[in-house]
């Protein structure tokens, strides 16, 4: 049973039972309220076909503003904490995986703390990351998109459950417990057979002309994809030979200093093929970070909210000022 603390800041919290374990009543609330909505939301628009009803429900969905104050933690009266577990169900981090916009974002956090952090953190907050990752994983599956990130994130857990065995928090039975679903998650994704697109008369990439998917090729931004995208037909792994797009990769992953760093002595950046220059910056400095949507913290009310879903600002009045926040970032906001 929870201790339920008289502090004179505080009449203590509410905590309530569920088939996982005790949770603080305020945020079972939230997350009860968060699916409901999306199951009625759900059986909504499988009942009717009236297109402008869906229009309308989806403007509804993405109304939401999902938001935390971060406080001053020096300050005795505003120092309470909020946990990492209660923060990301605050931030919708479960909504963000099925948003193609965030997807990106969440998974880098996950990977942070699955690498970083996860031996040290509390027995709820393991269970919001594991809550996470299956949630990812079953996400993968629906869509047939992401497949190698959500390989490598399963990877990275079982490590971390294998080397953390005898060295983390919480008691043997729930680390178990993460075990068996690591696994059971990691033989979901192996079962996982990637179904190809019917012969439906449509237009498949193959009929388009070598412009247009030189157009597409452009817009990849690693070399995974572009590589990958190569071995699906000769004349697309003729164009990946093209050296625009390692030069395009090289400009957007890489500055000039960066190149010249990776330069040997009699070499110059003219006559070093682009494939070449790029695999040495790959593999001396990594791949930037690219997000679509981010996390931003609001300079005047110390709110932390996604971009493109604004929130309710104290000062609305004053001109919108905030800063990005990476991954790692909001990670060590609440938990450091
Ligand atoms: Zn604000």
């Amino acid at each position: 049973m929870p201790f339920l603390g008289q502090d004179w800041r505080s009449p203590g919290e509410q905590w309530v039972r569920t088939s996982e374990g005790w949770e603080r009543l305020q945020l079972w609330r939230l997350k009860l309220f968060e699916n409901l909505n999306e199951n009625v939301l759900a059986r909504l628009l499988k009942l009717t076909a009236v297109e402008d009803l869906i229009k309308q429900k989806e403007i509804k969905a993405n109304r939401s503003q999902p938001h935390i104050v971060v406080t001053n933690r020096m300050s005795r009266e505003k120092n309470f904490q909020i946990s990492l577990s209660e923060a990301l169900t605050r931030l919708d981090m479960c909504g963000a995986i099925k948003d193609i916009r965030r997807f990106n974002y969440v998974c880098k956090l996950l990977e942070f703390l699955v690498k970083r952090k996860f031996t040290n953190l509390s027995g709820a907050a393991q269970k919001a990351v594991l809550t996470l990752t299956e949630l990812l994983v079953n996400n993968v599956m629906k869509t047939n998109n992401h497949l190698s990130t959500a390989q490598k994130l399963l990877k990275e857990l079982i490590i971390t459950l294998e080397r953390g065995y005898y060295d983390h928090v919480g008691g043997s039975l729930l680390w178990h417990k993460h075990q068996h679903m690591a696994e059971c998650l990691q033989n979901k994704l192996n079962n996982l057979e990637l179904k190809e697109r019917m012969d439906d008369g449509k237009i498949q990439m193959s009929d388009l002309p070598d412009d247009c998917i030189r157009e597409i090729l452009l817009r990849l931004n690693n070399h995974q994809d572009l590589v990958n995208t190569g071995l699906t037909e000769v004349r697309t792994f003729q164009l990946v030979q093209e050296k625009q797009f390692w030069h395009n990769l090289c400009i957007f992953h890489f500055t000039n200093e960066q190149w010249s760093s990776v330069l040997k002595r009699d070499e110059c950046i003219d006559t070093l093929p682009w494939p070449l220059l790029y695999k040495r910056l790959v593999k001396r400095y990594g791949l930037r970070d690219v997000f679509a949507e981010m996390l931003h913290l609001c300079k005047h009310c110390n709110t932390l909210y996604w971009k493109d879903h604004g929130h309710p600002c104290f000062l609305p009045d004053l001109d919108p000022k905030s800063i990005p926040i990476s991954p790692v970032m909001c990670v060590e906001l609440f938990t450091g």
